[in-house]
């Protein structure tokens, strides 16, 4: 069986039109797995720097996508812990080993066996995809899949990156960047009752921030009014970590919330001493995910879409590269 899919076979720039939109083969679910009628794949930045071949490719040809929101429509040998019909989400990680050090210890988002959607397997950018039947979440069917599928990815980073940073309820977070992952991520610290100062070099995104409730906002390199206790970058750039470590009151944590930058620029010691720390943030959890869902239901988290066609996933990407998104954009193959 075929289906339509946006297939990477060569990675370039976005303005080149990385994506084919071409019948494929339609995935077999293996024994284990499920197959999923896609209804809504949010798209990600690390999807753009996968086709625009900033991050190495693991798999060619690839359907990016990791940010699904579908239907189990046929179960694979041996699955018996979810029904055809159910409304399912699939997230970055696709599979781990389950045995390494990492796995048993509540970090599976460092196993070295870990495979991940859209990167070693297929992923949503498609009409169906397949997914291992226990990394796939339940979500309620009143949830709208549409704005559901950004939680996936960008919320449940954010999440993590939260975490990371190390904030507590009432201090003061930075964030540099304000694309779909800090929409949610400035959502859930205001709930925790953070004050976020926000820098973005989009008059745009200041606006919007300042609309979600950031006390001050400004460009990458102006100065915080007061020293934050923690910040998370999301914008792929040495340089912004650096801004955000300088921002820093003593002790402080910046997470750095992207899997490729551009470059780790040599900064002065000082910035760092009094304990400041700089962090990555690698992949996500499925408990990171999971708590995301429920986070999201509780807060109740918002997001903004801007909708795709499956033939309009190139510009989905050339948007994304140029900040024309506005929130997060959503591939519909449903919508073709
Ligand atoms: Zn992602
Ligand atoms: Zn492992």
């Amino acid at each position: 069986m075929a289906m339509r899919a946006a297939v990477m076979f060569s990675p370039r720039p976005a303005a080149e039109r990385p994506l084919d939109v071409v019948e494929f083969g339609e995935p077999q679910p293996k024994r284990g797995e499920v197959l999923i009628e896609v209804l809504a794949c949010g798209v990600c930045r690390t999807d753009l720097q996968l086709c625009e071949g900033d991050l190495t490719t693991r798999a060619l040809p690839i359907v990016p996508g990791h940010q699904v929101v579908g239907t189990v429509v046929e179960l694979g040998r041996g699955v018996d812990t979810i029904e055809v019909g159910a409304r399912v989400g699939v997230a970055w990680l696709g599979s781990t080993c389950g045995v390494c050090r990492f796995c048993r210890d509540g970090r599976e988002n460092l196993c070295e066996q870990a495979q991940f959607t859209g990167w070693d397997r297929h992923g949503g950018f498609a009409e169906r995809v397949s997914a291992r039947a226990d990394f796939v979440y339940p979500l309620p069917h009143e949830l709208d899949p549409i704005d559901a599928a950004p939680l996936l990815c960008a919320g449940a980073i954010g999440l993590r990156s939260l975490r990371v940073s190390g904030i507590r309820p009432g201090q003061r977070l930075g964030l540099y960047g304000f694309g779909a992952s800090a929409t949610c991520t400035i959502q859930i610290a205001r709930h925790w009752g953070c004050e976020v100062y926000v820098s973005t070099r989009s008059a745009d995104e200041r606006e919007r921030a300042a609309e979600m409730g950031a006390v001050w906002t400004g460009s990458y390199d102006e100065q915080p009014p007061r020293p934050l206790d923690a910040a998370i970058t999301f914008a792929p750039s040495g340089d912004v970590v650096i801004h955000a470590l300088r921002a820093l009151d003593r002790g402080g944590i910046v997470a750095i919330n992207a899997i490729h930058l551009d470059r780790m620029p040599e900064f002065d010691y000082g910035d760092l001493w009094w304990e400041r720390q700089i962090r990555s943030v690698a992949n996500v959890t499925r408990s990171d995910v999971r708590e995301l869902i429920d986070l999201a239901a509780a807060i109740p988290i918002r997001t903004t879409v801007q909708r795709y066609s499956l033939e309009q996933a190139n510009s989905a990407l050339d948007d994304l590269q140029s900040g024309r998104v506005h929130g997060a954009a959503v591939v519909v193959p449903g919508a073709g």
